[in-house]
Formats: structure tokens, C-alpha cells, sequence
């Protein structure tokens, strides 16, 4: 039987040893943390539509909850634009830990899962992979998946020729996040997601709940203790039902935020999830791309038993048809990441971004422009063409960007492939 090693065991790591094991393959999954320490202790906003799209019952019920819309909020903090609708419209909000223990009742039926082991390194043979190495002893496979995330050792340490694309600082949102206690006070709004927070390049949110506030304070490439107790001071001036007391988690962690990798695979290798960069990349939300990513491998390798990169690519094309529009969302992030604040707020002051522009743009399903809206634009925003130009401008970019992604050749031929990764690299020039 072909043998299949999985490094990670996140929910992109079980759902991808679930999926093999199911199609008939010997899978092993190496998770470097203990079975309580893997996944972080919070919950997770998710669109519940992946359950059944994956093949899986919906969770207990007691491990989610029905998840409030966001209230969006300009850099000084003077508009709240409450979004209705859009992709995100019907998520969940899912506790992590439970999340994995449910993934991993299915993985343990079909695959050995081992937690507290380390993989070390690949086993690099020329242009393939031939296994990996744990506690120094050679442990051969057909194919390494690897789901071991954002900063994955495995991805960068494949020589130049395997021409993997990897991350760079700017491309990851370094994210504090905690949940403190409520306290008395007003709530205008429960979910508030504060667009440049502080005029910094990055987001900050806080949800407020019956019981806690939830916290997230996230900056591009790194995140100083002063600047998040900078954010928390000004977080609690607009909420005031934040108290001081942290009563859960209060960690760092790291968000891929960049459109999804261009070269997922290699003979005998696979990237999925955050170490092929699957995120949203303006709000950082990964669970469910890595989890169809996951489903896409098996159904290309239960169709076709092969791991070469040629037959890989057709699970990475399979990603893309479904997610080119996340290479969209990347265009409006780095747009507004560095379009000044001042800006920012005259597009939220004069209503320009707002319910329908907002709903769209941020899940790469469409950035609206209806014609009322476009006259207000006109109307609104002529006292600053320029802004009003650079926004129409990202916003044709956009779907030329997605365009783009969708392009993506059928068939593993390095020339298009080649030329396919360059127009999208050059939209990010
Ligand atoms: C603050 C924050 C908030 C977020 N909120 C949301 C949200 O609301 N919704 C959403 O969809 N997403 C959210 N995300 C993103 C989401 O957490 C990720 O997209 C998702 O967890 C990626 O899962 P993964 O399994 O691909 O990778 P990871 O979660 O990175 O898992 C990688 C696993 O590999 C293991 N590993 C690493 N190296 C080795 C090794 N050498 N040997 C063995 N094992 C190894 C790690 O221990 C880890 O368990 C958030 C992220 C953060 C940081």
C-alpha cells in the first residue's frame, strides 16, 4: 500500500489523514505538540457549509455558536459601518480544541496519528521527495503532505530548482489575541473590526459576548509588547464593557496574509493550509480552505495513485478554481494597508466604502458597485479625485487579479506554469 506521511496535526493535518486514510493509503501524521497543547484554546469564526461539503455531520452543538456580523470601523474612529450579508454572512463561531478532537475521532480510524514527535528534516533525493526524518532515523513514504503551517521548515529548506514561493515579514499579520473580562458599560456594536487600527498597517477587533471580550490586536510582520498595550488603551475607550482582567489566552501567533502560493507541489511533497499560504487574506480566516484543500488532495490521488508533481497540480488547480478570488482580496489588503489613514477615512466619511462595497471586497466573492453608490462616489468624493481614482483603480485590479488566478494552466507544463506565477507576482510588484 503507497505510504503517505502527514507533518501537522491542525485541522488541515486531520482532515488530510482522514481523507487519505479513507482513499486507501497507509498515512502516518507527525503533530510535534502534545495531543492538548495542538490548536489554540479559542474559538474560530467558520462558514458551517464545509462540514457537509467535506463529508462530515455538523459538530455538537455545544461547540459553536451562531457568530454576529461585523460592524466595520474607520482609523480615527469617527464612522461604523455595520455589514449585512456577504460570504460571511452565516458563520459560525467554533471552539478549536473540540474542533480537532471531532477531526480526529474520523483521522484515528484510518490513519496512526503520533503526537509529540518532531519531524526534522525532508529527505531530499534530486528533484523529489522521498520521506522525512524523526528523531534521526530515515522514515521512507510515496508522498509528504505537508500541513505543518505559515513558517513550515520544510517549504524553505527545498533547493531553489523546486521554485516553491515563500513568505515574507509583510506578508504575515503577527496577531495578539485575548479574551478579557466584561465589565458594566455601553456596547454599540458586538463586533467591531477596526480597519488600520491606530493608523497602523493591520487590523484590530473586539467581540463582545455575554460573557467576555474578545480581543485581537493584529500588525504586519511584527507586533511589540508597547503597541499591543497601546492598542488595548485605545480599544477601551471604544468599548468600554473591556475590563482589565485577561481571562483567557492573551498570545501571540502568526497569519499568513498574501494570496495563496503558486507552487504547492513537488515530486512527492504537497503544501496545504497556512503553509500554502490559504487564507483570507484580509481578515487572516484559514480553517476551511485547508480543510477543502485537504478533501481536493485525496480526490486527485484516489483518482489517479500517482505523486509525481504532474498529477499534484491537479489538486493545486483545484484550489484555485475554487479560491483565485482570495489573489483579489490581496490587492484591496495592500491597497488600504498603504493608502494613508487620512484617506481611509474619507473613503468611510463620505460613504464610499461602506455596506456594499464592504461585503464583497473582503471575501474575494465581488466588490460591488452599484449605480446609486456609483453616483455617490462621483457625487461624495470629488473633492479628492485621487483617492476616489486609486480606489477604482484597485478595484478593476482586483478582478483582474482574479482574472488572473483562474487562469491557472490545467495541466502541469512549466512553461505556463512559469508565466501563469509571473502575472500574478507582477500584480504584487
Ligand atoms: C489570532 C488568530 C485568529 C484566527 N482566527 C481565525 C478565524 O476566526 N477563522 C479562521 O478560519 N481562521 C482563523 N485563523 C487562522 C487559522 O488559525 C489558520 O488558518 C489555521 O489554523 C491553519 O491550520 P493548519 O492546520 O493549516 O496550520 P497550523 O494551524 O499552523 O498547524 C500546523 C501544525 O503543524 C505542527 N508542526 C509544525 N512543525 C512541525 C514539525 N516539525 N513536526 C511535526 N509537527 C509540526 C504544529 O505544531 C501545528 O500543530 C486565525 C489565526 C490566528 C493566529
Amino acid at each position: 500500500m503507497e505510504k503517505i506521511i502527514v507533518i501537522g496535526a491542525n485541522q488541515t493535518g486531520l482532515v488530510s489523514a482522514w481523507k487519505l486514510g479513507e482513499a486507501g493509503f497507509d498515512v502516518t501524521v507527525y503533530e510535534a505538540k502534545s495531543k492538548d497543547q495542538v490548536a489554540y484554546d479559542w474559538y474560530d469564526d467558520i462558514d458551517p457549509l464545509v462540514f457537509g461539503e467535506i463529508g462530515l455531520p455538523m459538530p455538537d452543538k455545544s461547540m459553536y455558536f451562531n457568530k454576529k456580523l461585523w460592524t466595520f470601523v474607520n482609523p480615527s474612529e469617527s464612522v461604523k459601518v455595520f455589514v449585512q450579508g456577504g460570504a460571511q454572512a452565516n458563520d459560525i463561531s467554533i471552539e478549536r480544541r473540540p474542533l480537532n478532537d471531532f477531526l480526529l475521532s474520523y483521522a484515528e480510524k484510518v490513519a496512526k496519528v503520533n503526537y509529540g514527535v518532531k519531524v526534522d528534516e525532508l529527505i531530499i533525493s534530486e528533484d523529489s521527495i522521498k520521506g522525512v526524518i524523526v528523531r534521526g532515523e530515515k522514515i521512507f513514504a510515496d508522498l509528504v503532505v505537508d500541513t505543518s503551517g505559515v513558517y513550515s521548515k520544510f517549504r524553505t529548506s527545498l533547493p531553489e530548482s523546486f521554485k516553491m514561493d515563500n513568505v515574507t515579514s509583510d506578508e504575515v499579520f503577527v496577531a495578539f489575541r485575548g479574551f478579557f473580562e466584561r465589565v458594566e458599560g455601553e456596547v454599540d456594536y458586538t463586533n467591531k473590526a477596526y480597519l488600520k487600527h491606530q493608523g497602523q498597517k493591520g487590523i484590530s477587533w473586539a467581540i463582545t459576548t455575554d460573557e467576555d471580550v474578545d480581543i485581537l490586536i493584529g500588525r504586519v510582520g511584527k507586533l511589540p509588547k508597547e503597541q499591543i498595550d497601546d492598542a488595548l488603551a485605545s480599544l477601551k475607550k471604544d468599548n468600554p464593557a473591556l475590563g482589565e482582567k485577561l481571562v483567557k489566552c492573551g498570545y501571540v501567533a502568526s497569519i499568513p496574509v498574501r494570496y495563496p502560493s503558486t507552487m504547492m507541489v513537488a515530486n512527492g511533497y504537497v503544501t496545504v493550509g497556512d503553509s500554502a499560504y490559504m487564507t483570507i487574506p484580509m481578515m487572516g480566516s484559514g480553517v476551511v480552505a485547508g480543510m477543502i484543500a485537504a478533501t481536493y488532495l485525496a480526490e486527485v490521488l484516489t483518482a489517479k495513485r500517482d505523486f509525481s508533481k504532474e498529477n499534484l497540480w491537479n489538486y493545486q488547480v483545484k484550489f484555485y478554481e475554487k479560491f483565485g478570488g482570495y489573489v483579489g482580496v490581496d490587492v484591496l489588503k495592500r491597497w488600504l494597508l498603504a493608502c494613508p489613514a487620512k484617506d481611509v477615512d474619507f473613503l468611510f466619511e463620505k460613504r464610499i466604502l461602506c455596506q456594499e462595497t464592504l461585503s464583497g471586497g473582503l471575501d474575494g466573492s465581488k466588490m460591488k458597485l452599484p449605480l446609486k453608490l456609483l453616483l455617490r462616489m462621483v457625487w461624495n468624493g470629488k473633492s479628492r479625485l485621487g483617492v476616489l481614482l486609486g480606489l477604482a483603480a484597485v478595484m478593476g485590479k482586483m478582478d483582474k487579479a482574479k482574472a488572473a488566478a483562474y487562469r491557472i494552466p490545467k495541466t502541469f507544463d512549466e512553461k505556463a506554469i512559469a508565466e501563469w506565477r509571473s502575472g500574478i507576482e507582477k500584480l504584487f510588484e
